[in-house]
């Protein structure tokens, strides 16, 4: 059965192929000619996440499923969550967007927060269906680690005493937020 993933990740792509069953075929944008970026414009990682698999299920009419993450921070009130890519500009950096974060956080006792991964699926009927990975943990004071990418440095995750980015990757995939929705989803597509 082939299955579009919507997103232009090609290392998403990859990764998720390497997980799915076999007879499942991922196929990429690329593939389908769609070059545009896909429109996220709403309020919520669901939505996002369930606009974008629209987007291409109106077109083609296939099985689709695509994925937004954010980062939720209590004292926030959920910040950035949504707006995690862009929270201090469009020029989607994250050190600019890390910085922010702790600025906003200095001097808060509760530095508690929560990575989502949300993955919505449409399969060939149209039918809508969402799969979520989260994972607890604190930030920092500041930055610690070269490892990973976007707020890493500054996540640490509950019963670890270092921070995403100072984890080894092949242990990060196993606790992430992103991990824990594909490895919902795989099982589901394994039913399929
Ligand atoms: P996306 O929906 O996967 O593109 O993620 C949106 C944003 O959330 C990214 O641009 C990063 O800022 C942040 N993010 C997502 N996953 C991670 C992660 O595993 N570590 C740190 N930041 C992440």
């Amino acid at each position: 059965m082939e299955i579009v993933f919507a997103s232009s990740n090609k290392n998403k792509l990859e990764e998720i192929a390497a997980l799915c069953p076999d007879h499942i075929k991922l196929i990429g944008l690329e593939e389908l000619g769609i070059t545009e970026e896909i429109p996220e414009t709403s309020p919520t990682l669901v939505g996002n996440a369930l606009q974008k698999a629209n987007y291409v299920f109106e077109r083609f009419q296939k099985p689709v499923f695509a994925d937004d993450t954010g980062l939720e921070i209590e004292a926030l009130d959920g910040r950035p969550g949504v707006y995690s890519a862009r929270y201090a500009g469009e020029g989607k950096d994250a050190n600019a967007n890390m910085d922010k974060v702790l600025a906003e956080l200095s001097g808060k006792e509760n530095r508690k927060a929560c990575f989502k991964t949300v993955i919505a699926f449409i399969d060939a009927n149209g039918e809508q269906f969402e799969f979520e990975g989260r994972v607890d943990g604190e930030i920092l004071e500041q930055k610690t680690g070269e490892k990973g990418f976007g707020y890493d440095p500054i996540f640490r995750p509950d019963a670890y005493d270092v921070s995403f980015a100072e984890m080894p990757l092949t242990e990060k995939n196993k606790i992430s937020h992103r991990a824990r929705a594909t490895q919902k989803f795989v099982a589901f597509l394994a039913g399929l």
